[in-house]
Parts: structure tokens; sequence; C-alpha cells
């Protein structure tokens, strides 16, 4: 006996459906998703923002450090490595050509995720 979410494709037992859900063919966890993603959208969003900033303040610094604790592993491994971004240098100017100088491992993961095309580097 089971269930099918049109979200996941999956049977699953009835217990993952709650009323509406059962109606609609989504299941609990899929009917959050919305929400989620927005939420994901919204950090990434504000992490993008650290970046573009002339300077990345130690309230910034602050926020980052509960970002880089969120369960979400997305904003996480961002917020880390904006994180290693605003230790190592805070201020925008001249900042990459710091990293470049002197921390190449942070310049090897922002060529590694999707944060280098967001500050519009071109390597
Ligand atoms: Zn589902």
């Amino acid at each position: 006996m089971g269930h099918w979410c049109r979200i996941c494709d999956n049977n699953l037992p009835n217990e993952k459906f709650s009323g509406k859900g059962h109606r609609n063919h989504i299941c609990k966890k899929c009917s959050q998703l919305p929400k989620k993603e927005r939420e994901r959208i919204e950090r990434i969003d504000e992490l993008r923002g650290f970046l573009s900033q002339s300077n990345i303040s130690k309230k910034n610094i602050a926020r980052l450090k509960h970002l880089v604790s969120l369960e979400d592993e997305d904003v996480a491994k961002f917020a880390n490595i904006v994180l290693e971004v605003a230790l190592a240098h805070p201020r925008k100017k001249k900042r990459l050509s710091f990293l470049k100088r002197e921390r190449k491992d942070i310049i090897k993961k922002l060529k590694d995720s999707e944060l280098l095309f967001w500050m519009e580097i071109d390597f």
C-alpha cells in the first residue's frame, strides 16, 4: 500500500502525505521544496552581494559564519568560500590580485564553484 508523489516520482507510504498532499499527489517532503528553493536562491544572492561590496564588514563575517552552519550544502559550501575570501581580503579593491598572489587555494575553490562566475573574473 502506498501513494504516488508526482514531484519525486516515488511510491511512498501514506504517512508521508498530509491530507491535502494526498489530493495533490505531493508528499510532505516535496511540499516543502518551493520555500526551501526560495530560501536557497535568496541566500546565494546574499553571498553574491557580499562579494560585490567594496568591503565585507565584521557584521557580514558574522552572518557568513551563520550561513556556513546551515544544513543546505550548496549554501554552506558557497558561504565557506566567501568567508575565506572575506577573512583573507575583506576589501574588494585589489582583492583578486592579492588572492592570485597569496591565496591560490582560494582561487582554486572559486574556480571550482559558480562563485567565480559571479565575481565576473576572466581567467
Ligand atoms: Zn515527493
